[in-house]
């Protein structure tokens, strides 16, 4: 179908939404539109910003009549920019933010446009927490619908692993609910497998002790020492109790205040650590990394989990040129650690950054088709993280972050994660994400959404 250059009946979309609408030329819709990675330019024909359920049933069925092409946006921080689609009802979620806290069921009920940092903020409130990711403005619509890890992996598993139930808006503008007693098929295949299957209003999330003062933060050496600092970090994270986390990075020093002036700018490897249990236990289990070495920076000390999981926002803004490359890695080994080094060294921006998370644990114990984001092999993710300001060092960049994933990707277990596939990654990747999940995946998406409504992510076709 071609798209329409104007929206058909924009007064009659007006009328059946609670939510404003948008159209080109008006500031909402540039605001709606616009991504977390500035590489995505996209104009969606109209905007539907949701109030709420309702709104979701209303523009879903506006499209369908009209036979518009839909997406839908929670936190727009997709690295291929998902959310929006050239010509599409853009359905904006991101005003639908509220979080409503159980203390004693130990669930969170939020909406599906809230941040990251929404449902830690209230979660904290009674010294709990979700299974949820590394940078607070992240959405939790995308990230737990494609998987999610965390801080909280380790002991708990893909945040997809932790979700109890979901409210759904299906194709033929239904109401559903998704969880192990209704619609089971259908809650199996939300927990990894992206927005495929309909517009998701609300997520009830398991809870867990944390906080409100953990062991986290972040130690600095120079890159010289790197050889050094990753023979730590592999001896550690392989030995560590499921509570810590540990996150190796290279990347040049940002001018931060926690860094010495004179390493500004220079290349450093650096851990990053979370012990997510008791601080005093967790203060004696990041002792020897805050004793290695001569460290250039320290700050891996007793904070609030939520203003942990808020501490790597600023390298992380809205509007920058990102692009990733990314693989799931069953052991961290001396050679990979080699190539981790090299690469950093020839990185090509002040921001971009070379990275292996840790998740091993929870996730590996739970059987491959407890849900299709599946990858239970994986014990760590490598991510080459590529991120800059001006269109004219795309290349430079993108060409970068390509040479280093394709020299370490034989370290992988051939699987990757869907979140962090770029735009230009097709099908074989999803495939190589989905793995043995994506038949079964298939066949839910045929009995959920058999005209392939959904369609503007990382697809899975009707079988
Ligand atoms: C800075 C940064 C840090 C990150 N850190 C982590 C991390 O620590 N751990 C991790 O696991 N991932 C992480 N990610 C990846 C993240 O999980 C994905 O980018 C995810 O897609 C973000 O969700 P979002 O709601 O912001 O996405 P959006 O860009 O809004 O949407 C992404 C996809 O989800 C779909 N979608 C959004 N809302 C809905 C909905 N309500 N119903 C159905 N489909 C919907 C969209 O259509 C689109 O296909 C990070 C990303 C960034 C940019």
């Amino acid at each position: 179908m071609v798209a329409p250059e104007a929206p058909p009946d924009p007064d009659a979309l007006k009328a059946l939404l609670r939510g404003p609408v948008f159209l080109p030329g008006s500031a909402g819709y540039e605001e709606s539109r616009s991504l977390w990675n500035a590489m995505i330019d996209r104009r969606p024909l109209a905007v539907a910003r949701c109030l709420g359920a309702a709104d979701v049933i209303a523009a879903v069925k506006f499209a369908r009549e009209r036979d518009l092409l839909l997406c839908m946006k929670g936190g727009g921080h997709n690295i291929a920019g998902l959310a929006v689609a050239d010509g599409a009802l853009l359905l904006d979620l991101s005003l639908m933010r509220g979080v409503w806290v159980d203390p004693r069921a130990r669930v969170a009920r939020a909406q599906a446009g809230c941040l990251l940092g929404d449902v830690d903020r209230e979660t904290q409130v009674h010294g709990l927490a979700a299974v949820l990711g590394f940078v607070s403005a992240t959405g939790i619509a995308g990230l737990t619908l494609g998987g999610g890890f965390g801080y909280l992996t380790r002991r708990f598993g893909w945040t997809s692993d932790n979700v109890l139930g979901m409210d759904v808006v299906t194709a033929d503008g239904r109401l559903v609910r998704a969880s192990e007693g209704e619609n089971p098929d259908l809650f199996w295949g939300l927990r990894g497998g992206g927005g495929n299957f309909g517009v998701v209003t609300g997520i009830d999330y398991a809870l867990f002790d944390v906080g409100p003062e953990v062991v986290g933060g972040l130690v600095a050496w120079p890159a010289s020492e790197a050889p050094e600092v990753l023979g730590l970090y592999r001896a550690v994270a392989e030995a560590a109790p499921a509570e810590l986390t540990l996150v190796a990075l290279m990347r040049m020093a940002p001018p931060a205040p926690w860094l010495p002036k004179g390493i500004h700018g220079k290349p450093i490897v650096a851990l990053l650590a979370c012990y997510s249990g008791d601080p005093a236990e967790g203060e004696r289990v990041v002792a020897p990394i805050k004793a290695f070495g001569k460290p250039v920076g320290d700050i891996l000390v007793r904070r609030p989990y939520a203003q942990l999981q808020a501490l790597l926002d600023a390298t992380q803004p809205k509007g920058r040129r990102y692009y990733w490359k990314s693989e799931y890695l069953p052991r961290i080994e001396p050679a990979l650690c080699a190539k981790f080094t090299e690469h950093a060294a020839r990185i090509a921006s002040p921001h971009s950054a070379v990275i292996l998370f840790q998740i091993g644990g929870a996730l590996n114990r739970l059987p491959a088709e407890h849900s299709p984001v599946g990858n239970r092999d994986a014990r760590y993710v490598l991510n080459v993280a590529g991120s800059w300001e001006r269109a004219e060092d795309d290349a430079r960049n993108t060409e970068w972050a390509r040479a280093a994933w394709s020299d370490m990707r034989p370290f992988g277990t051939g699987g990757t994660y869907l979140n962090f596939l770029t735009e230009d990654e097709g099908h074989a990747r999803t495939e190589a994400a989905l793995g043995r999940s994506l038949e079964r995946l298939s066949r839910s998406k045929a009995k959920w959404d058999p005209e392939n409504v959904f369609r503007t992510n990382k697809n899975i076709r009707p079988a």
